[in-house]
């Protein structure tokens, strides 16, 4: 399997090049054509497998394909949840990476800091918006976020978020969802509230593990 056979828009490509990868892990072979037919996925993988481009990639590319025939507004296109500042940080510079040339535009919010310059920075408008639960509901609260325009959302290693007490706050989240949107959930192990969990919230999902 190679790049080119996924049909990749030119600005990802060469990103993809420029980053010198030559072929895309057995995660993102499974997961980008699902993504990219507007499937809800559900995903068994562990962080260091490639996940991250695996969804960042589609989205990516489904956002550029919505702008470019028109079918656009200002909101929040997509949505990705993830436990920690750290992953964060990482799945934002992955956006920034294989993004740099569609002009979409993500920004980054996590607790712990300020959340003064994350507030400007969303005043100017995302296309992505990559959060941790607790500071989402926070800005959500505070009517800075607005879920209603979501297309894509994602949930990222649901079982750390089990793990780390965040879920009731990830159903808070969920529950503020548009109903029509395609979700993709990640997870690397399947405890019986995790299945459950993906279970209420996917529809007919496609099921990658590796
Ligand atoms: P992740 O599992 O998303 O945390 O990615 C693990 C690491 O693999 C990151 O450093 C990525 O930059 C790298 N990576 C992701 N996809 C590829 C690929 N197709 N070829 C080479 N490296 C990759």
């Amino acid at each position: 399997m190679s790049f080119e056979q996924l049909h990749l828009i030119a600005p990802i490509a060469d990103a993809l090049k420029k980053k010198g990868y030559t072929q895309p892990t057995p995660i993102q072979a499974q997961s980008i054509p699902v993504v990219l037919r507007g499937k809800d996925l559900l995903g068994c993988a562990q962080t260091g497998t490639g996940k991250t481009a695996a969804f960042a990639i589609p989205i990516l590319q489904t956002l550029f394909l919505m702008k470019r025939g028109g079918d656009w507004n200002p909101g929040i296109k997509a949505l990705i949840l993830t436990p920690t500042r750290e992953l964060a940080i990482q799945i934002n510079d992955s956006c920034k990476a294989y993004g740099q040339g569609t002009g979409i535009r993500h920004e980054v919010i996590f607790g712990g800091v300020s959340a003064v310059p994350q507030i400007q920075a969303l005043k100017k408008g995302t296309d992505i918006l990559i959060a941790t639960p607790g500071r989402l509901l926070d800005l959500m609260q505070q009517k800075v976020i607005s879920l209603k325009d979501i297309k894509i959302f994602v949930l990222d290693e649901a079982d750390r978020m089990l793990d780390m007490g965040f879920i009731h706050d990830v159903r808070k989240v969920i529950a503020q969802l548009p109903a029509k949107r395609q979700t993709l959930f990640f997870s690397a192990t399947m405890p019986a509230e995790i299945s459950g969990l993906a279970d209420s919230i996917l529809t007919d999902p496609i099921k990658v593990s590796v």
